[in-house]
């Protein structure tokens, strides 16, 4: 019998190592590629030399190594059943730091998950994110909004490379009948986030453990919603194994202000650290928070951990890796 793989593009990183541990758990061989830009391979550190993970270290833009499935070394006498394409700089501080290698990503290196997706057969899951919005005119937003994106900003390079992967994905199930899914990703957070990526969460902890001042961006009024790992990891796996090909917001609902969150962990954390106020972040949208109607209906899938619980979670985390 055919053994059953999963090529998981990005698993190095935060969510994708936390999904490669859970796909290899349901019992599927794994194909780990990361070329570790922003990853760690010691996210993988339960997996890496277990027998039926593999890890191999590219980039996934690249046309040669990458279209050639005997370079991504999936061996013959292997089914590849599943494409979860999680590659691409993610935190805002990332992806301006690598805008061109963002883009490369989000073009190439969808094309190249794709064309193996395609060549094998294989159902494709996309993970996209809620930047699709930009700064929403809608609240909250649901799938059917085509979204308020500024197709030359600063956070275009990823907004953009992420509406063309959107686009490419669905131009392959159309034309190609690619078994094809969109995962429309909300802000999620919990262990294995970098302290240093620069987005809210991390440095929030990393500022008030440490009582240094918490940087706000602006007046701290913008809005974001968090969705615990666990629970996103979830909804990823009820979507690639479900019948939808149209994209799916996968978030928690939960809205919060940014000064409230950084209160949360202020107050969470024992911190005597004070608030330092700094310029907004350039096309900084403004609120964000999923209607996620269709992830319930379609997947039968919320998310269920709160976010007193995994703040709480995700402190411990960060306590372990500061010294
Ligand atoms: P992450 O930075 O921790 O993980 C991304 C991984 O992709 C890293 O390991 C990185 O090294 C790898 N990578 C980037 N470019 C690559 C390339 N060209 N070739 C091979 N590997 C490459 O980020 P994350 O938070 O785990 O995000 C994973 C995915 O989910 C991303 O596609 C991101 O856009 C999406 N997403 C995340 C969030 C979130 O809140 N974390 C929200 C919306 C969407
Ligand atoms: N933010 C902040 N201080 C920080 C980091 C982020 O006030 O130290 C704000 C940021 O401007 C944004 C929100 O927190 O309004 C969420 O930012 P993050 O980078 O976590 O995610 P994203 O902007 O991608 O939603």
């Amino acid at each position: 019998m055919k053994k059953k793989v999963i090529v998981v593009t990005g698993a190095a990183g935060f969510i994708g190592s936390h999904l490669c541990e859970s796909l290899y758990n349901d019992g599927f061989e794994i194909v780990g590629i990361d070329n570790l830009i922003t990853g760690r391979l010691e996210n993988l550190a339960s997996l890496l030399g277990s027998p039926g993970f593999k890890f191999i270290q590219i980039d996934v833009s690249e046309p040669v190594r990458s279209v050639e499935r005997g370079a991504w070394s999936v061996e013959r006498e292997a089914e590849v059943v599943a494409v979860v394409h999680l590659a691409s700089p993610a935190s805002p501080k990332d992806y301006l730091a690598h805008p061109i290698e963002t883009l490369r990503t989000g073009s190439f290196g969808t094309y190249y998950a794709l064309e193996l997706a395609r060549s094998s057969s294989a159902r494709f899951l996309l993970a996209s994110t809620s930047e699709v919005y930009g700064d929403p005119l809608k609240h909250p937003q649901d799938e059917s909004y085509w979204g308020n994106v500024n197709p030359i900003g600063p956070r275009s390079v990823y907004d953009e490379s992420k509406r063309f992967a959107e686009a490419l994905t669905m131009a392959y199930h159309r034309k190609y009948r690619v078994d094809t899914k969109i995962a429309r990703i909300f802000n999620t957070y919990g262990p294995r986030m970098r302290l240093e990526d620069g987005r809210a969460l991390p440095n929030f902890f990393s500022q008030s453990l440490k009582n240094e001042p918490i940087s706000i961006y602006g007046d701290g009024k913008q809005t974001r919603s968090f969705c615990y790992i666990d629970d996103m990891v979830q909804g990823l796996l009820k979507l690639l194994w479900s019948g939808e090909n149209e994209p799916i917001n996968l978030g928690n609902p939960e809205e919060v202000s940014i000064l409230q969150l950084a209160s949360e962990i202020k107050e969470l954390s024992l911190s005597s650290s004070e608030f330092k106020f700094l310029p907004p972040a350039e096309d900084d949208p403004s609120k964000r928070r999923p209607d996620i109607s269709r992830a319930e209906k379609v997947l039968g899938w919320k998310p269920t951990v709160t976010r007193t619980v995994g703040l709480a979670r995700t402190m411990e985390y960060f306590k372990s890796i500061i010294r």
